[in-house]
């Protein structure tokens, strides 16, 4: 059995998923990646690529895998200035190393790690500290001389201009000096991960003192007396460390069983409130007062956004959200109802304008903007407006005019147990609305809506194909808007 440089920052993350994922696999059969997870393993080999511009002369091995290794030792003997991917094998360790380029006045490599990230303001994380100390160690024992380590990665305050400037794009960071003030740690957990995975199945998990956000897949797997709905589901509930600690300490993992209830406060309390009541939780007042404040026409609006690590659009840097598409639903005060919507098909130089002239259109000048998590809506209209200044008034406007219905729901005016403290729709929408459903649509997720874009525009996808994810598109996002009429509607009605 190999182990990876993956392998290794698994087990620094969970030792136990990986002692799994190595010997019981089929626990994760079925366990498919989302888009998103899909999409950042893609955008991590696109960084990789792209920075391979920085080293012109650079020559690449290949070969993924263990069967690189003899072709990385033919290369080196070619003295080349620099290796992309070369591989190395030692001791049962395995790396393939982005970048490795011959410093000739220390006598020995440069090892380059590439980062599909925005790191510009923060420090660099352990992590990558921690993975070029494995890189270097395994390298070394191959008899290769390590003289720097540095991370390459995307800076977050470039914009694309017509090309991508490659150089102004990436940012080196040299953390030499932490990279060797880490190794003989490095040094001790890779000797311990060998021991580890030779070791028989340690019982349970550490997800057993986290909420469920934090746990993976195979918790149910290990912790078969842990109810399906427990008090991991409370919301934010690894925040509460001492209470939650106590109760698992002392084996209390249903809600039923909770002896303290008194203790828990806030959102917490009135989940729990809900739960035991087995009825949903409604402040009526209040939210009668939030929704009175809001003028008719309502205008339901959702933006769906793309963003990649290489930026593609003027104007935008990496990982900035690129709006392509909205939906509008416009409710009248005599319940007439409206749909609205636009799909950039065909990307141009300029392609937010259009949008823009569109949704000039579609709102009028008075009436409340409707959306679900505000922040993302008020943002996108930010950059729009620093990209098209002419239009910052209207932009402004939209924003001002902005009710953000998921206050409702997060601020516990409407509590359902059922939630499971999350405010996202995604939870909401199928207590309340159950016969609104995203199964029978195509797109069902916003991953997958950015993946179909991409696909639709990419000018090598036949021109039915296109049509029928444009199609595609549309609807789902339609119901997004939909869905908050609906609940709209519900929350009037209470
Ligand atoms: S549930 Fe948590 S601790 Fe358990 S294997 Fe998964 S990630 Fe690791």
């Amino acid at each position: 059995m190999h182990i990876t440089k993956t392998d290794y920052l698994e087990y620094t993350f969970c030792r136990k998923n990986l002692w799994l994922k190595k010997h019981k696999p089929e626990l994760f059969d079925g366990v498919e990646l989302s888009e998103f997870e899909k999409k950042i393993i893609e955008e991590g080999n696109i960084a990789d690529e792209a920075a391979r511009n920085l080293f012109p002369d650079g020559v690449l091995i290949e070969i993924v895998g263990v069967n690189a290794v003899p072709m990385t030792q033919s290369f080196l003997a070619t003295k080349p200035s620099t290796l992309f991917q070369g591989a190395f094998l030692s001791e049962d360790f395995f790396v393939q190393a982005d970048i490795l380029r011959w410093n000739e006045v220390l006598g020995g490599w440069e090892l380059y790690e590439v980062k599909a990230s925005n790191d510009v303001k923060r420090e660099i994380p352990n992590h990558h500290v921690n993975d070029l100390a494995f890189q270097k160690s395994v390298i070394e024992q191959t008899g290769l001389k390590i003289v720097k380590a540095g991370v390459i990665h995307l800076n977050g305050e470039y914009r694309k201009r017509k090309k991508v400037n490659f150089n102004e794009l990436f940012t080196i960071v040299d953390i030499t000096d932490e990279v060797l003030e880490a190794q003989d740690g490095v040094r001790e957990q890779m000797d311990e991960m060998k021991g580890y995975l030779a070791s028989q199945e340690e019982r349970g998990c550490e997800c057993l003192y986290r909420g469920r956000n934090a746990q993976c897949t195979t918790f149910a797997y290990s912790h078969p007396d842990v109810p399906e709905y427990s008090v991991h589901d409370i919301n934010r509930i690894g925040g509460s460390k001492k209470l939650f600690y106590d109760w698992i300490d002392r084996g209390i993992y249903a809600l039923e069983d909770i002896d303290n209830p008194e203790a828990l406060t806030g959102s917490k309390k009135a989940q729990y409130n809900a739960y035991m009541l087995g009825k949903p939780i409604i402040d009526h007042e209040a939210i009668k007062e939030a929704l009175d404040e809001l003028t008719f026409p309502l205008y339901f609006f959702d933006y769906e956004g793309y963003s990649s690590a290489i930026p593609c659009f003027d104007g935008f840097g990496a990982y900035e959200q690129v709006p392509f598409q909205y939906s509008l639903h416009i409710l009248h005060e005599d319940g007439e109802i409206e749909h609205k919507e636009f799909l950039i098909t065909e990307p141009t130089t300029d392609l937010t304008l259009s949008l823009i002239e569109r949704m000039r259109k579609d709102f009028g000048e008075t009436g409340s903007v409707i959306s679900w998590y505000k922040s993302y809506e008020s943002q996108r209209n930010n950059k729009l407006a620093e990209l098209h200044p002419d239009h910052t008034n209207f932009l402004e406007s939209l924003n001002d005019r902005m009710f953000d219905l998921m206050t409702i729901f997060s601020k516990d005016l409407y509590v359902d147990a059922r939630f499971r403290g999350s405010a996202s729709i995604k939870n909401v929408l199928p207590v309340l609305v159950p016969e609104l459903t995203y199964k029978a649509l195509n797109v069902q997720k916003g991953d997958q809506a950015v993946e179909r874009w991409e696909k639709m525009i990419d000018p090598n996808t036949p021109k039915e194909e296109k049509e029928q994810i444009a199609k595609d598109l549309l609807e789902y996002c339609k119901l997004d808007t939909f869905a908050m009429v609906e609940i709209y509607r519900l929350l009037k009605a209470l």
